[in-house]
């Protein structure tokens, strides 16, 4: 009694994974078919542009089984899940991984030294911080908070530029990029408006050729705006509901 009970449990668990797979392999390809599309509308390659997967709400397992499908680039926004998924994931080697979350200064040692990448510059304390902590030169993102709402983070647009000027004197932080949220309710038009502004800004610092700013990246849109995003040059798009749904 109790066997048979077992076993058909076991079969179900099975029948489950292999659903989850199906749906994520589906996710995965509904993604990987939109931003061709993108591409292909806006003129620009496939590869200009990468794809994270934030698996922010999802187990190890999930995030084990996107990565057997074939994604590279993972990102966490809280200290705690991002090492106990980098442990889980040590033995995938070549595995990109993205901090995109407010990052404490006191869990700065904890992180700086395991990521790829850090989306959210957003004070020259933290840069400090980072500068202390870091063994090798950290790849990072300005975070801008384009649309001036209060809730967000990031530095204005009109002191991205003494804010980057200022981060010259830590030789541990290159400014690859910016980075930004777009507002919830923005609607396509306000959506254009926020990401071209931020692709002019970019322009603009990529422009100086500063040693420590090349600034030539853009890290914009999510689940819901990572089309207009693309049109307005994003080359990392953060991606996590829609990888993830069922
Ligand atoms: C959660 C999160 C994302 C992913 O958003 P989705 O809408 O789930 O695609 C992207 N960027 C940041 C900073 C996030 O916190």
């Amino acid at each position: 009694m109790r066997l048979v009970h077992r076993h058909s449990l076991e079969e179900k668990n099975k029948e489950d994974s292999g659903l989850i797979i199906q749906q994520l392999q589906q996710n995965i390809e509904n993604i990987q078919c939109r931003v061709d599309k993108v591409c292909q509308i806006s003129h620009r390659s496939i590869d200009s542009v990468q794809t994270i997967c934030v698996s922010k709400s999802v187990d190890e397992l999930t995030t084990k089984a996107v990565v057997d499908l074939g994604v590279t680039h993972l990102a966490e926004n809280r200290t705690e899940k991002f090492l106990k998924k980098y442990q889980a994931l040590e033995s995938y080697p070549s595995l990109t991984w993205h901090f995109i979350g407010n990052l404490q200064r006191r869990k700065v040692k904890d992180v700086i030294n395991k990521i790829d990448y850090f989306h959210a510059l957003d004070t020259q304390r933290l840069a400090n911080e980072i500068q202390k902590r870091a063994e090798t030169s950290i790849k990072c993102f300005v975070q801008v908070n384009i649309s001036g709402e209060e809730s967000k983070q990031g530095i204005s647009p009109e002191e991205v530029n003494s804010f980057i000027q200022d981060l010259k004197k830590f030789d541990k932080i290159e400014v690859v990029g910016l980075m930004t949220m777009a507002p919830i309710d923005a609607t396509v038009e306000e959506l254009k408006y926020y990401f071209s502004g931020m692709k002019k800004l970019q322009t603009q610092i990529a422009s100086k050729k500063l040693t420590h700013a090349p600034c030539t990246e853009l890290s914009m849109g999510m689940s819901r705006d990572f089309e207009e995003a693309i049109e307005c040059g994003s080359t990392f798009i953060r991606v996590g509901t829609d990888f993830f749904k069922k």
